[in-house]
């Protein structure tokens, strides 16, 4: 390692590394794309992503593993789901096998900034697909630019899972039910701002959000998936709705708690009137992985899980996911792609 970063003290910042990939679209066709040195990009000022929000994004992880090797984390499915959301979105989009492989040259190429095994840290890489051009009135671009840049962060929580209270924000809404909440892109965090800033002006983690109809099953926990475990220890639930954004963080706990952990697993509405049927609940996602849910606050009154520590069973999930990312536990077929350095 030669470069100078104090990787127990990263946080989730901007960084400016020597490379990130750069294609760009234009006449029905992707360029053959390439790494780049310039973090800057120089757009049309008439770009759709600039007025309208025609763009979409991933988030994805590369993990150093303890033999130092460097792997990644179902990048086929950040893939596929940005090809969703371009689709929502009447964007063109790179092929599975591109993307993945435009990642890996991103992560190979800026190797040294991969934080070593045992940090906790990792290489967050942020894809991006924008509408650009000279292109003012309200129709899909006529040119795109992809990119993927990436930075070290660190992990969300420093020294073990931290419980967190959060309240539910029923005035606000994240997304309609026929609208963009399924779909990775920026219209749904702008829309977010002010639940957050709600949440933690008094005092908590993040907002939850009430579905957008009758504003009673929950949808999501800020920008993070919900997941609940039964008294009985036997059942993981998970929000069933048309607006919440795919978790591929979820969806592999959902896998792991049925296939490792003998539990049940369904996808249904969960009532926020109901929760007393829960010892256990986490928001999961691939920044934070899981966050234990310590409470939910509704309507001024404080919901707590089991005795408000991370239970037993959210901690195994915890331990099973990371341990696969970071290379110590057994994956499951197709979840890890390692990267080669040469
Ligand atoms: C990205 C995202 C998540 C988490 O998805 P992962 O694939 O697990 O990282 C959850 N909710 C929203 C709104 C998101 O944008």
């Amino acid at each position: 390692m030669t470069v100078d970063i104090n990787w127990d003290e990263l946080g989730f910042n901007y960084m400016d590394l020597p490379y990130r990939y750069i294609a760009r679209w234009k006449d029905g066709a992707w360029d053959e794309g390439q790494l780049s040195t310039n973090n800057q990009l120089t757009i049309s000022e008439g770009s759709p992503i600039l007025h309208y929000g025609q763009g979409a994004f991933e988030g994805m992880k590369a993990y150093r593993t303890k033999d130092g090797q460097i792997q990644l984390f179902r990048p086929d499915r950040n893939a596929k789901r940005m090809q969703d959301s371009a689709e929502k979105l009447l964007m063109p989009s790179l092929s599975v096998e591109r993307f993945v492989d435009a990642a890996k040259q991103v992560v190979a190429a800026n190797n040294e900034y991969v934080p070593p095994y045992g940090t906790g840290a990792t290489l967050y890489l942020r894809p991006t697909l924008i509408g650009v051009g000279d292109n003012i009135g309200v129709s899909p671009a006529t040119e795109y630019i992809f990119t993927i840049f990436a930075m070290p962060v660190g992990p969300y929580f420093k020294g073990g899972m931290v419980p967190t209270r959060f309240i539910v924000a029923d005035q606000f809404d994240r997304a309609a039910h026929f609208g963009t909440g399924q779909s990775k892109v920026g219209g749904n965090y702008a829309a977010s701002l002010q639940a957050g800033k709600f949440a933690h002006e008094n005092g908590y983690g993040d907002a939850i959000y009430l579905d957008p109809i009758e504003h009673r099953y929950i949808e999501e926990v800020g920008s993070a998936n919900f997941f609940a475990i039964t008294k009985d220890g036997k059942q993981l639930q998970t929000p069933q709705s048309p607006s919440i954004l795919p978790s591929i963080t979820k969806y592999s706990i959902l896998d792991l708690a049925r296939e490792r952990l003998g539990m049940e697993t369904i996808e249904t509405q969960i009532d926020i009137h109901d929760l007393d049927q829960f010892a256990e609940a986490g928001a999961c996602g691939t920044a934070a992985v899981i966050t234990p849910i310590q409470s939910i606050t509704y309507h001024s009154q404080e919901h707590l899980f089991g005795d408000g520590t991370t239970g037993p069973l959210t901690q195994r999930l915890y331990d099973e996911l990371t341990g696969i990312q970071f290379g110590d536990v057994e994956a499951p077929e197709g979840w890890i792609v390692p990267v080669n350095v040469d």
